[in-house]
């Protein structure tokens, strides 16, 4: 059985961005971990850093709950995701506890820094989480099954890079069948749907996240669809593992899209 640890700066993100994906690997039989950088501490413009990061872990935990997966938060505040030895050694500690084969996290340019140093701090956490001789509170592996995970990176949120340029996935995955399960988990994060309610006076959150999935969708011709990319440097894993596992549920991404204009 495979296990796949979704590994994402914030409380929602995972759902955002891969849920659909989350849920059709789980439908297989895998086994399946969210992790969170922060427990996102500053989400809220009516409690304190402390309630709200309660809050959320416990929004986090049964939306986890309702895939029927794990969560484990790295205790990292927002805004302080940063790329450094002691971050480091406590994001291979959670993925030591969780043994994935399979690591999804964000895309390494994505709008904001918080996604992308859990980017960098992931990647180079699949790389040395195999390593008998980087100690962590964990065991180490032993080197007979030391193995590093297959890598993976969600679409930037919005699909869209800090310039405002679209980043386009190696693949599409169809989540059709799956989007109310997506719909459902992602509404278990209350706090922010109610606080972009609030704002915005209609419930953008859940809105924006079928709108994504449905212009995703278009590129492929699946009506609703998440994109990945694998990481294929050297060192790490080029199975196409999730591929293969999903068959007919994945596309890859026509050689026109994303091409600049012939004109
Ligand atoms: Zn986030």
């Amino acid at each position: 059985m495979n296990r796949v640890l979704a590994y994402m700066a914030h409380p929602d993100d995972a759902e955002f961005l891969v849920g659909g994906t989350l849920f059709r690997l789980k439908s297989l039989g895998w086994e399946i971990g969210i992790a969170t950088m922060t427990a996102g501490d500053c989400g809220s413009d009516r409690h304190s850093k402390e309630e709200i990061a309660r809050i959320r872990l416990g929004e986090a935990e049964a939306a986890a709950g309702f895939l029927g997966a794990g969560y484990v938060c790295t205790g990292l505040m927002d805004g302080e995701v940063f790329m450094n030895t002691e971050n480091l050694r406590l994001v291979v500690d959670r993925m030591r506890s969780f043994a994935p084969d399979v690591v999804i996290t964000h895309s390494p340019v994505d709008y904001m820094m918080d996604h992308e140093e859990t980017s960098r701090l992931v990647r180079a956490a699949a790389f040395v989480t195999a390593m008998p001789l980087y100690l962590t509170r964990q065991p180490s592996p032993s080197a007979v099954t030391a193995a590093t995970p297959a890598l993976y990176y969600a679409d930037p949120v919005e699909g869209l890079d800090h310039h405002g340029r679209r980043i386009y996935p190696d693949f599409y995955v169809d989540i059709a069948q799956v989007m109310e399960n997506k719909r459902t988990m992602l509404s278990m994060h209350r706090s922010q749907r109610e606080w972009l309610q609030r704002h915005h006076g209609i419930d953008e959150y859940l809105n924006r996240m079928a709108a994504w999935a449905q212009a995703y969708g278009r590129e492929c011709n699946f009506a609703y669809a998440e994109g990945l990319r694998q990481h294929l440097g050297h060192g790490y894993p080029h199975d196409p593992v999730i591929q293969s596992a999903l068959g007919t549920q994945v596309r890859l991404r026509r050689r026109d899209i994303g091409r600049p204009d012939p004109a």
